[in-house]
């Protein structure tokens, strides 16, 4: 039986008294909840997040990582110090990094590579824009987006990681791409990575994320070739996110039947 993810990324909104309702609000909620369910946390909110879930199924991940152990990189945070806080998973490459702080994919490979080699497991985001989708060019991005962090790391790239697929043009946009393409762009990025390396079908695990709600998430999460969501917007607000995991509850019972 595959595990069925659902991953909430906070971006930069948070304060104490906003982590402290929302993490609560999600851990009443959860039950006997039979998903991973793991919101990642601004940095200054690891340690609250941590003390919070503290004893729950709920876990943790950080949003970023820089690619060295320690030392004078000042301004920086290693995986090392987002482990010391509990956190088990770390975003890397998201297209928010890619665009908005030159993160190119080579770095996002050094990152995940970094991620890996530490213990963490990287969620690790490909995506096509707009314009690369309208310019016929989404394969050869994602091709790109994998290729470069498989190269570096072969084959333990798969021991450990998650990829999300997060065609930009649907990240915040309550435009959600539509389940066909999505499935299309899971096999093709399955077809990629086993071109690539030699790896178990079951060993490549793959996210949606894109304007994931409450609404539409149980027609992403039922698809065979999704195994969760990476939740941005929605993570936010209590109940939409209940609803999404609510929604990976009721795909995990459907598949027991
Ligand atoms: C994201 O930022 O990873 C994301 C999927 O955002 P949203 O759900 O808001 O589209």
């Amino acid at each position: 039986m595959r595990n069925t993810i659902v991953a909430g990324n906070w971006k930069m909104n948070a304060s104490k008294d906003a982590v402290k309702s929302l993490v609560n609000g999600i851990l009443s909620g959860m039950g006997d909840v039979s998903a991973e369910v793991l919101v990642c946390a601004p940095f200054p909110y690891l340690s609250q997040v941590e003390t919070l879930i503290s004893g729950s199924s709920l876990m943790l991940g950080a949003q970023n990582l820089n690619v060295n152990v320690s030392g004078a990189f000042t301004g920086e945070v290693s995986a090392e110090m987002i482990k010391d806080f509990g956190a088990k998973h770390v975003i890397v490459g998201h297209s928010e990094r890619r665009s908005l702080y030159g993160e190119t994919s080579e770095i996002v490979a050094k990152k995940t590579k970094a991620a890996i080699d530490s213990g963490l497991t990287p969620l690790l985001c490909i995506g096509e824009s707009l314009d690369q989708r309208e310019s016929g060019n989404t394969e050869a991005v994602i091709s790109e987006q994998l290729t470069t962090v498989v190269r570096l790391i072969g084959i333990e790239a798969f021991k450990n990681i998650i990829i999300a697929y997060e065609p930009v043009w649907a990240i915040g946009s309550d435009h959600a791409a539509l389940v066909a393409d999505m499935v299309d762009m899971h096999e093709y990025i399955k077809d990629t990575a086993r071109k690539l390396v030699d790896v178990p079908e079951s060993k490549i695990h793959i996210l949606y994320g894109g304007s994931v709600n409450a609404v539409n998430a149980y027609t992403f999460l039922r698809e065979e070739l999704v195994d969760g969501v990476l939740v941005g917007g929605a993570s936010l607000k209590i109940k939409e996110f209940q609803g999404i995991v609510d929604s990976a509850t009721d795909v995990i019972t459907a598949q027991e039947l």
